[in-house]
């Protein structure tokens, strides 16, 4: 089945004469449990309910394995952290990925005497993971976009008994499969590209390994990071358009980067599929589609400043922001523009 049939399939259940298509959110804390209420599919609103199921059934088809939803990115990433972090152990992550997993690591490395090997490029990454846990990694990363050949970072962690993690926000389950490229978990924030409208928070852990995700679910349990049936229902209904949006936001996207890159006055545009970018051999080996996301560079913070004051399409959000940029010395902002529904 060709991935944008099976993006509209994905978690239905076989037809069934005066059933729906997708079944509506199911609203409950405790269920009917006569009996042992081991023996009911569902007892309680924190340990399981039907309307994740089938987002999980259709995630974990999409991901190539199993998932796990949780309430938002960060209590996927935390559950994941959680359940494979062990005292002492050394974490090598790319030191641009997305911030707030990059602090948690950090909390990580004080509480539990953790070791971070931190870096930006492939090369380096790959010297570190001799002797390492886990190998962190988020490609292309978000905002930066620099993009990491999983493939090879994950035989050579395999080779040196470490995990390989790979956040797939950014690509989504659609764009990039880090199972099948020799991931162990592939985990997302799905309130970015997957669910797309920016009304709800979501995450998920995916794998291969039906014991990992066993302990996932008896994380979520136990914390409590679980997915409303309402946001799960909302999110499985989004998955019927993430083939065109996908589509039509990378075609924006490569469009506004090959305009950006002649001019003059910008700076170090950044979009995996621009063939002049450094990232692009890598990222057409391994995405099916390039993402949403560009990044460039403005000479001053006073002129990135104007020119979004000028801009008529982008607004300011979370996701417009300034930051440091690494590439464009001291007094270099940079942009990043998520393209589509928001642009
Ligand atoms: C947004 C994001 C997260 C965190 O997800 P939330 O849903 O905001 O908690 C993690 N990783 C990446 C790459 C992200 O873009």
């Amino acid at each position: 089945m060709r991935p944008a049939t099976r993006v509209l399939k994905a978690g239905l259940a076989a037809p069934e004469a005066g059933e729906p298509f997708l079944a509506g959110p199911t609203f409950a804390a405790p269920f009917h449990t006569p009996g042992d209420p081991a023996d009911s599919p569902y007892s309680y609103g924190r340990l399981g309910n039907p309307t994740w199921v089938r987002l999980e059934a259709a995630i974990g088809s999409l991901e190539g394995g199993e998932a796990c939803v949780f309430s938002s990115g960060m209590a996927a990433v935390s559950a994941t952290l959680g359940c494979l972090i062990r005292p002492h152990m050394s974490v090598v992550l790319p030191s641009d990925g997305y911030y707030a997993v990059r602090q948690l690591a950090r909390a990580m490395e004080e509480k539990m005497h953790v070791q971070l090997r931190t870096a930006t490029s492939q090369n380096d990454l790959f010297g570190l993971i001799e002797g390492a846990g886990i190998l962190w990694l988020e490609t292309p990363t978000n905002p930066q976009l620099e993009v990491y050949d999983i493939t090879v970072l994950a035989a050579e962690a395999h080779r040196c008994g470490a995990l390989v993690i790979v956040d797939n926000t950014t690509a989504t389950c659609l764009g990039q499969q880090p199972l099948e490229l020799g991931a162990d978990v592939s985990l997302a924030s799905g309130t970015k590209g997957l669910t797309g409208h920016s009304d709800i928070l979501l995450g998920y852990v995916a794998s291969r390994d039906p014991e990992l995700i066993s302990r996932m679910r008896t994380w979520r349990s136990q914390n409590g990071a679980i997915l409303g049936p309402m946001e799960a229902w909302l999110a499985h209904r989004s998955l019927a358009t993430l083939y065109l949006r996908v589509q039509q936001q990378c075609r924006g996207a490569l469009q506004i980067a090959e305009f950006l890159s002649e001019q003059p006055k910008v700076r170090f545009v950044r979009y995996p599929g621009l063939k002049s970018d450094p990232a692009f051999p890598v990222a057409s080996r391994q995405m099916r589609y390039f993402g949403p996301i560009v990044s460039f560079v403005l000479p001053s913070r006073e002129k990135a400043d104007a020119f979004l004051k000028a801009c008529k399409l982008w607004r300011r959000q979370a996701s417009v922001e300034f930051i440091p940029a690494r590439s464009a010395g001291p007094d270099g902002a940079a942009i990043r523009s998520r393209t589509g529904l928001s642009a």
